[in-house]
């Protein structure tokens, strides 16, 4: 009997799964012994607590402490017997990632490398609203990628390997240490940490069970509490796993499209080739997260004499018909030997005007920290050494 598109679909989620395995990061254990307990899922932690003799009501204590009130030291956990304290302090910790650099743009754009037990690191980006006391934080999955698109800097490291769950939002909470944003504030209560974007180094959807633990980690309400509203979630368009988000998740997505035909997005990204325009519009149309109010964007880099051209933009709004959604348009970030330009700006403007007036939203990304490579596209955690 031949295979159906679902069949195919399910097909290829198990390859992609049991590749991200092949990547996989290393046991968040120190080499004393120790456990980091960041990273680990409520019920996880829960068993943790039970095998070491521990009542669960202190699960509960623990995940409240780590997330909501974002402690790294047992001594400080006021509601727990200092005996208690001192016992899991022999067994565990509260890890962070180090913190190896860390540097702040002209416009506020502050850039961390952070770096893990095993040495590997990668770049996130805090991103302050230039008006308001809100910020995005740009979160890396990966260290390196293995997609290698033309314009991006990221895709010139190698994939050494995926990020764990505590990695993932441990950059997050590294980030809050640094503005001091802890307790997590609770309901309405305006954050500087407002929005994770999972925009940084990597395909976070080749590293979805990750990405996914550690998501569930943040939106857990008595811990981090950023609800999903606040999360978007960027692939390149790895189809078959967009479902899974969607089913499981339900973030926000935003879609790296860059380019309206396939010949043309072959080049610029690559997967392109696996999954094309048809396939990857058509999993944006299943998308449950997709209404008016939560609309998938559609991120389209502007390269110079490559894809912004009039006809393009209006290729692509006749693509996007019928979706909720709207264009972030990227002006090219150029990077050390990069072999595009960013269009000009009245070329950009026109194609958004296109855009607008088909009756999306078009913002024009402003680029952010471009003076420290903390922009879109320029993250790399790997310094190619010139051959000696
Ligand atoms: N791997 C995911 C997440 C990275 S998001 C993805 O590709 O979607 C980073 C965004 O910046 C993506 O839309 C990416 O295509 C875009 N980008 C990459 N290189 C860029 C560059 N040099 N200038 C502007 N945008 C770039
Ligand atoms: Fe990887 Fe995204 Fe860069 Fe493409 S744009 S190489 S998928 S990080």
């Amino acid at each position: 009997m031949p295979l159906d598109s679902n069949d195919l679909t399910a097909t290829d989620r198990e390859r992609i799964l049991a590749k991200a395995a092949l990547f996989a990061p290393p046991p968040a254990i120190l080499p004393d012994g120790r456990i980091d307990l960041v990273g680990q899922s409520r019920e996880d932690l829960a068993a943790t607590i039970a095998a070491a003799g521990e009542k669960p009501f202190r699960a509960k204590q623990l995940w409240h402490w780590i997330y909501h009130q974002g402690v790294t030291d047992f001594a400080k956990m006021s509601s727990i017997a200092r005996p208690l304290q001192e016992k899991l302090a022999e067994k565990f910790v509260i890890g962070r990632p180090a913190t190896a650099l860390d540097q702040k743009s002209a416009d506020e754009t502050r850039k961390f490398l952070f770096k893990f037990r095993d040495n590997e690191a990668v770049e996130t980006v805090y991103i302050p609203d230039p008006i308001e006391d809100r910020g995005a934080v740009c979160i890396s999955s990966q260290v390196g990628c293995t997609l290698s698109c033309r314009f991006c800097h990221t895709g010139t490291q190698k994939l050494a390997r995926n990020l764990s769950p505590a990695e993932i939002v441990g950059q997050f909470m590294a980030v809050r240490d640094a503005y001091k944003e802890w307790p997590s504030p609770k309901g309405d209560t305006p954050r500087l940490l407002s929005t994770i974007v999972l925009m940084g180094m990597g395909e976070p959807l080749y590293n979805y069970e990750n990405v996914a633990a550690a998501m569930k980690i943040v939106m857990d309400n008595e811990g981090i509490a950023l609800s999903r509203r606040r999360i978007t979630l960027s692939t390149s368009g790895v189809v078959p796993m967009m479902d899974k988000c969607g089913e499981d998740l339900a973030v926000n997505l935003a879609v790296s499209l860059h380019a309206v035909r396939d010949d043309l997005r072959d080049e610029l990204v690559p997967l392109n080739r696996k999954y094309p325009i048809k396939d990857l519009i058509a999993a944006c149309k299943r998308y449950p997260a997709a209404s008016n109010a939560r609309r998938i964007t559609f991120e389209y880099v502007m390269l110079k004499g490559i894809n912004d051209s009039e006809t393009d933009a209006r290729a692509l709004v006749h693509l996007i018909a019928g979706l909720p959604a709207k264009v972030n348009l990227i002006p090219f970030n150029p990077w050390p030997n990069s072999p595009y330009e960013t269009s000009l700006p009245a070329t950009i403007k026109k194609f958004a005007t296109i855009i607008m007036e088909a009756g999306y939203s078009s913002p024009i990304r402003t680029p952010r920290g471009q003076d420290i490579l903390a922009a879109c596209g320029q993250l790399k955690s790997q310094v190619n050494l010139p051959p000696a």
